[in-house]
């Protein structure tokens, strides 16, 4: 489904990424760990196209996307700090997307309202980003990255900072949300419980390049 190859990425010439290799298979969910600094958000970034790359390629069902615009890959990507639109409320942040691909706004407003629904905000659809909890932002950012329906989500630390109770919940609908839908996923974290607790499979980092002497 997802298969990364031979990737190097520098920044500023001092390589991060050195001949990393990881394939997903579709529905799967794998975990990658590994520490701060190691280049996991540079390699979200490189296969959601944020990110040029040096060598190597990504491919998606057998087809070559490395140059391929961040627009036309169908990858969904919740960052770290979620990155909505302050200016726009929960509903517009959702559509954002569907906006820019054109969809008309009858089967948009459809496909928001369903997005809101999956991640249980449909009663927030109006409310301006800056009043949500960290919880409920968290829940749009994941109904944003899925609005489009991608073939592939990635998730950035998407859990990290919130606390117990929120964490374990956020956690147990996050795993029920992409096994019922068999979304393939690559999801980041530096939280090992975590990981296991929603992973088919986990890696390290560290164990997909060979990164030499760095
Ligand atoms: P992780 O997500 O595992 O913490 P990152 O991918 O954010 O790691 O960063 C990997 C390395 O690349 C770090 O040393 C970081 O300082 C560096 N880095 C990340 N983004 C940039 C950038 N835009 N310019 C220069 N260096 C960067
Ligand atoms: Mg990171």
């Amino acid at each position: 489904m997802l298969d990364v190859r031979n990737l190097t990425v520098s920044y500023e010439s001092t390589p991060v990424l050195k001949n990393l290799s990881i394939y997903i298979g579709r529905g799967e969910i794998i975990a990658l760990t590994g520490p701060s600094g190691s280049g996991k958000t540079t390699l979200l970034r490189c296969i959601a196209g944020l990110e040029a790359t040096d060598s190597g390629s990504i491919w998606m069902h057998g087809e070559e996307i490395t140059k391929r615009p961040a627009h036309l890959r169908r990858i969904g990507l919740v960052f770290q700090d979620n990155q909505l639109f302050p200016h726009l409320n929960v509903a517009e942040n959702i559509a954002y997307s569907l906006k820019l691909q054109r969809v008309a706004k009858n089967e948009r407003n459809h496909k928001v309202a369903e997005a809101l629904e999956l991640v249980g905000l449909a009663h927030l659809a109006k409310r301006e980003i800056v009043r949500l909890s960290g919880g409920e932002a968290k829940r749009v950012a994941v109904a944003r990255a899925l609005v489009a329906q991608p073939e592939v989500l990635l998730l950035d630390e998407p859990l990290a900072g919130l606390d117990g109770e929120l964490h374990h919940r956020l956690l147990d609908d996050l795993g029920s949300l992409l096994r019922s839908r068999a979304t393939t996923t690559l999801h980041v974290t530096h939280d090992h419980a975590e990981a296991s607790a929603i992973a088919d499979r986990v890696l390290d980092i560290r164990e997909l390049a060979s990164l030499g002497d760095v």
